[in-house]
């Protein structure tokens, strides 16, 4: 089973790479990039633009908002959930019942998250778009760092090769979707892929 030709595939998983994100500012459309201290620790997520100084964390985005499912405390009505969303739970926060008009103090809070979109190829955290993007055969082809490109571009340059026989079954190249192992497709991701680490290097992106 062991072959030198082999694709040697760094024994990585998408957990290996999940802490880094280029994504598109809100902003100004130009990169902006999201680091994590580590993968999926997204409560310590912060975004900031390269280009215009925009940022935000993943605390600056919590609201808390009344919990649903509240009753009237004088005639156990159901409250209606009010659209208010705040930095923090505020104690002193009254909801008027409509049947009775008694003033409710809300007793229960819960977080909410605002993601800025959820359309497209985003990052699972805040929901921007990815800035690393392109329509192969229908599809989204994206990467989300550096680590990621250059994985993906090693995989399809060996693949150009030889038969890529990938023998490492916590790689993140098993799990590839098929459009982008696709033959017919492999030159046009390649040359995408050698472009945008070409960017990437220029403007020192990792
Ligand atoms: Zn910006
Ligand atoms: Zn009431």
């Amino acid at each position: 089973m062991s072959s030198h030709k082999r694709y040697r595939a760094p024994a990585l998983r998408w957990y290996d790479y999940v802490d880094h994100f280029w994504v598109k500012c809100p902003e100004c459309d130009q990169a902006a990039s999201i680091e994590l201290p580590f993968a999926f620790n997204t409560q310590k997520a912060i975004v900031k633009c390269r280009s215009c100084f925009w940022h935000t964390d993943y605390a600056t985005r919590l609201r808390y908002e009344p919990a649903a499912g509240g009753r009237c405390s004088v005639c156990c009505a159901k409250l209606a959930k009010p659209s208010v969303a705040l930095p923090k739970p505020n104690k002193n926060t009254f909801l008027p019942c409509k049947s009775c008009k008694a003033a409710n103090l809300v007793l229960r809070w819960e977080k909410t998250f605002k993601k800025y979109g959820n359309k497209g190829a985003r990052d699972p955290i805040f929901g921007l778009p990815l800035y690393f993007t392109a329509e192969i055969s229908d599809q989204t082809f994206w990467i989300i760092n550096l680590k990621h490109l250059e994985t993906l571009l090693s995989y399809l340059e060996a693949s150009l090769r030889q038969k890529p026989l990938v023998s490492h079954n916590m790689s993140l190249v098993e799990k590839l979707p098929k459009f982008i192992i696709d033959a017919r497709n492999r030159d046009k991701i390649i040359s995408i892929l050698r472009k945008w680490k070409e960017i990437m290097i220029e403007n020192n992106m990792q």
